[in-house]
């Protein structure tokens, strides 16, 4: 038999059904085996874990358009590091948003010039593009974004039930799933404008702005829109236990709906974001050292299915303001992605599972992506557990050395990532819904 590409050898790789003491032998960029065989070159992975790479479904590049925020390359590179061999990049933040066919096929050109990694696109759902999600679908968008609150920026505006029920209809029809930004925009305004009244400002009066109710709300809503419409979703970014719970009375009663959370909200609280200030701002916000506890054991009840990096970077400059209401929210954290999960506690087991198989699985990628099931894309990552590795500014390859996690000790480190069994960066390849073989 003639030496295939690469063999990985003495490790410990992760399967969904536990950590095996096997050989992953790669050729052509896919898995060909699990034992041990001759190969033109050898890693020697004793002490290493071998985790099937994060399938990151959940990252803000910006480009093209506002690649002074990020951009593919620095961005993919970072995601990289943090353990990501595929991402699929968020419609909002880039200018113009991916909200048509055209400006899909603009970010497509731009992704395949300048990714590391493979990726695919969300399209988005807006009340001004409704018209044109049909031929977001035929451009190959592996389903759509939507907002129930203003997103940020005013060329993605978000979506009030109507619209959100419209582009749920078409979605479903067109057999793509929804995720779903859900914080309720009526009684958020409603705190907000009372506490500005007073004159607040602060990182507390911002919490406060933003209690969990407002999350839970919106939650409800969506996923009773989802019922109705027969609508795969997708809630992003989970903050909390009880949004959890909603999820899994709603999933009880026949909606098809999945959740997702960030490494901030399993390492982070309410207190280090009135610690840290603009570069632990995010919405929905964090919350307390229960609610993070709460969301640690969801995940080990098994019911959080997927985990990204929400990876929402900003310049400096957005990121100054006195004023906490007026700070870019937005926490940019995809170069610690796997390593901080390590952090919070998570398995290798849970890890493989939260960022791999199931973001793939849920999105129509599996068993290509997310498995190192032997015919799947060679895309694995050696991690090295029990050691203790600082996050420090020098080592930061994002366009702003802005990140949250800044002095934090993690106890894992990411040696080596193969995009398609490739250990040196390869040129990303776009993943469309047809993508699963
Ligand atoms: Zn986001």
């Amino acid at each position: 038999m003639p030496a295939i590409d690469l063999l990985i050898r003495g490790g410990t790789a992760v399967l969904p059904s536990g950590e095996r003491k096997i050989a992953l032998a790669v050729d052509q960029g896919k898995v060909v085996g699990h034992a041990e065989t001759e190969a033109k070159n050898v890693v020697e992975a004793t002490g290493l874990l071998v985790l099937p790479g994060a399938v990151d479904a959940h990252v803000h590049y910006n480009e093209p358009g506002r690649e002074d925020w990020e951009g593919w390359k620095t961005g993919s590179r970072a995601s990289r590091a943090g353990g990501a061999t595929s991402v699929v990049e968020m419609p909002l933040n880039a200018l113009p948003p991916t909200l048509d066919a055209d400006t899909f096929q603009k970010k497509r050109a731009v992704a395949e010039k300048k990714s590391c990694l493979d990726f695919a696109l969300w399209g988005g759902i807006t009340p001004i593009n409704l018209r044109q999600l049909e031929e977001l679908g035929r451009a190959g968008a592996i389903g759509f974004k939507a907002f129930m609150i203003d997103s940020g920026t005013s060329d993605f505006p978000g979506s009030d039930p109507v619209t959100l029920r419209q582009g749920m209809m078409v979605a479903a029809k067109l057999g793509l799933p929804v995720s779903v930004h859900a914080e309720s925009p009526d009684s958020i305004r409603r705190r907000t404008e009372e506490i500005r009244k007073k004159g607040g400002t602060s990182v507390r009066d911002y919490l406060s702005s933003r209690p969990i109710e407002t999350e839970l709300e919106a939650i409800r809503l969506v996923c009773e829109l989802a019922g109705e419409t027969r609508c795969r979703i997708h809630i992003v970014h989970v903050s909390c236990p009880e949004g959890i719970e909603e999820i899994q009375k709603a999933r009880q009663r026949g909606v098809d709906v999945t959740a997702e959370t960030c490494p901030h909200y399993l390492v982070l609280t309410d207190e280090d974001m009135v610690r840290l200030g603009p570069p632990a701002k995010c919405a929905p916000p964090l919350r307390s050292a229960s609610a993070c506890e709460g969301l640690l054991q969801k995940i080990r009840e098994g019911k959080v299915d997927t985990i990204g990096s929400d990876h929402s970077p900003a310049p400096g400059s957005m990121k100054t303001d006195p004023d906490f209401f007026k700070v870019w929210g937005g926490i940019a954290g995809c170069q610690h992605l796997v390593p901080l999960l390590f952090s919070a506690g998570l398995s290798p087991v849970e890890i493989a599972r939260l960022t791999a198989e199931n973001p793939a699985r849920r999105l129509g990628l599996y068993p290509r992506k997310g498995s190192l099931e032997i015919g799947s894309d060679a895309d694995f990552i050696l991690v090295r557990p029990g050691v203790t590795e600082e996050v420090r500014v020098q080592d930061l390859l994002t366009t702003h050395p802005i990140t949250p996690y800044l002095g934090m000790k993690l106890p894992a480190r990411i040696e080596q990532v193969a995009v398609r069994g490739s250990l040196q960066p390869v040129a990303g390849k776009f993943l469309s819904p047809s993508s699963s073989t």
